[in-house]
């Protein structure tokens, strides 16, 4: 028989209870997370939200609370009517540990079936079985304290942005397509058939027309869709911070951004240094070979590409530029090290890898039959390696467009290194703001230029010219008004000064190769609301699944969301998606192509 829970009101979390509260009169409420039976004595940890307590039966002093503590089983849910004691012995891993409950009475509130996995950090369930009980999952302390970080961090943006004069507004969830570069999430209409809504990719336009409407600063914490072919860590729903303010300077939205971030990160305790340092892309892609740079460690690339006269690249099969890295601490990297290593530089898109070896007694490389001793020697010094670092230098087996390849391949190498050799400081927090991003970059797939971010982003006013230049190459060169934030190599989010003026975004349409029909259906009503008034404005959307990923210590974004999808966007707890009853395609005028033909 269940005990029903009355007049029965908890006094304290489990978690609470300290030495300050010993010979008070609790009454807990919570989960059995685990039973252990002595005879005369009965002990079950507790467990709630907060945390766990030790519960006591004494089958001579509680007779009756002792025979029913019999019954309990894992996860059975009840209420304790006890008084707190000091533990003869202390536990300190646990931050009750100091005191335990003395039960007087036990109410078994509810039976559970026996979970498929212990509720215990270290589960050993696949990912599967966790996500498809993740009530069960949630009750582990990880994924709790995951769930609770989320909600403070969101609390102090939310204050943080009040303080700073935003309002918060909602935009619809039902409503057109916005191009942030995938695909949409289309909602069939009941009423009007044939006609679909798309879930947002993000409230782009609807923040600009607040914009226009004088709100003068908005702010959301917002889903967003985004129908993605696989991709690891991707959410098919993800939440954006989403800002937008009017009459900005680029320096007004950073700061606002810089005191946000602070908030959230000092919820975890953590002080970060204000300003954040800035970068443009073209050093970022430079320095650190890739516009997300790790600020965490050195190790920076060296364009090394002058040592290489014409005969020597002729010599090593090699073109474009050579980009250099001093690793330290690895001279003395073996024969089968430096194979893997080239192994791994090869995987990345290097034509090879030439290690040179720095030490005291001098430096040594296979590179110095073709460059010779003094060039090797310079070589070195400009790559700023001391005696025990390895200098390894790399060149693209294939040239990009745009972009320097070789920077990109040692890019990824310096990280590559960086991971194995555990040079990566893990409590380190830094930020950094990138600007001077291209407006259009160069799509293979599409083979033409199309948007580096989306078509709202303002254009640098003396390159405004360049929309209309025939040549991809002359218009490859426009400047954004574009950033982007990063913390340690990840990215944040992006935004931009946007454009205020109809006229230009009637040009970059078309720049874009939107005929002004084909710019007018899709986006018509924005480019009205731009005629009547528009202030200057720019804004930001960070991802706060990311944000909060990085704070909780989480590689993953699924870790921090409360009921995430798999990367093929199922809900397996819900089983979503799932098929419709043929009435409801019905009421909406739809019909399945047999498989076949789909
Ligand atoms: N809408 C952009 C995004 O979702 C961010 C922005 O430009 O504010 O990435």
């Amino acid at each position: 028989m269940l005990d029903s829970l009355g007049n029965l009101r908890r006094t304290h979390y489990c978690g609470d209870l300290r030495a300050a509260h010993a010979d008070a009169d609790v009454v807990l409420m919570g989960w059995v997370h685990r039973r252990r039976d002595l005879g005369n004595l009965i002990f079950i940890d507790l467990r709630d939200r907060a945390g766990i307590a030790q519960v006591v039966f004494n089958k001579e002093q509680h007779a009756a609370a002792h025979a029913k503590a019999e019954e309990l089983r894992a996860e059975y849910v009840v209420a304790v009517e006890g008084r707190v004691v000091h533990r003869q012995k202390a536990n300190p891993e646990i931050a009750t540990g100091e005191v335990e409950v003395v039960a007087m009475r036990l109410h078994i509130l509810n039976t559970a079936k026996t979970p498929p996995f212990v509720i215990e950090d270290e589960v050993l369930a696949s990912e599967e079985t966790r996500l498809r009980y993740r009530y069960l999952d949630l009750r582990r302390p990880k994924p709790r304290a995951n769930i609770a970080l989320r909600h403070r961090v969101i609390f102090e943006m939310r204050k943080a942005l009040d303080a700073l004069g935003f309002y918060e507004i909602e935009t619809p969830m039902l409503t057109r397509s916005t191009p942030e570069g995938a695909r949409d999430y289309l909602v069939p209409s009941r009423i009007h058939h044939g006609q679909f809504y798309a879930l947002p990719q993000s409230p782009q336009i609807f923040k600009q027309i607040l914009m226009i409407a004088g709100m003068d600063r908005y702010f959301q914490i917002v889903r967003c869709f985004r129908d993605e072919d696989f991709r690891a860590d991707r959410q098919a729903e993800f939440t954006q911070l989403d800002l937008e303010m009017s009459f900005p300077r680029q320096d007004d939205i950073f700061g606002v951004i810089e005191q946000v971030m602070a908030r959230a990160c000092a919820v975890i305790g953590v002080e970060v240094k204000l300003p954040f340092p800035r970068m443009t892309h073209a050093q970022a892609l430079a320095r650190y070979g890739g516009d997300k740079p790790d600020l965490r460690f050195g190790m920076e690339l060296q364009d090394v590409s002058g040592f290489f006269t014409q005969a020597a690249r002729e010599t090593l099969h090699i073109e474009g530029s050579v980009q250099a890295l001093a690793v330290p601490g690895v001279a003395t990297f073996s024969r089968k090290q430096l194979d893997e290593l080239a192994e791994r530089a090869k995987s990345f898109g290097a034509r090879g890898l030439y290690a040179v070896k720095v030490a005291a007694e001098g430096i040594s490389s296979p590179l110095e039959k073709t460059l010779g001793a003094e060039t090797l020697k310079k070589l070195v010094a400009s790559a700023g390696a001391k005696p025990g670092e390895l200098v390894v230098a790399v060149a693209a087996k294939e040239q990009v467009k745009g972009s320097d390849a070789a920077a990109l391949v040692a890019g990824q190498l310096r990280l590559h290194l960086a991971e194995q050799l555990k040079l990566i400081p893990k409590d380190r927090w830094e930020f950094v703001w990138l600007t001077g991003f291209p407006l259009f970059e160069w799509s293979e797939t599409e083979n033409r230029l199309v948007s580096a971010q989306h078509p709202f982003t303002g254009i640098v006013e003396e390159d405004v010219e360049k929309l209309e230049d025939p040549s991809d190459d002359v218009r490859a060169t426009i400047r954004s008004k574009g950033y982007d934030l990063v913390l340690n190599g990840v990215e944040l989010g992006s935004g931009s000064i946007r454009i205020h003026r109809q006229d230009v975004q009637a040009r970059v349409f078309r720049a874009l190769g939107l005929t002004d029909e084909q710019a007018r259906q899709r986006f018509g009503f924005f480019l009205d609301a731009l005629a009547y008034g528009t202030p200057p404005h720019g804004g930001i959307a960070l991802g706060l699944d990311r944000v909060v990923a990085l704070l909780a210590g989480e590689k993953s974004i699924r870790e921090v969301i409360a009921f995430s999808k798999t990367t093929a966007a199922q809900d397996l707890m819900a089983d979503t998606p799932s098929p419709v009853d043929a009435d409801q395609l019905d009421e909406l005028g739809i019909a399945l192509k047999p498989p076949e033909r789909r």
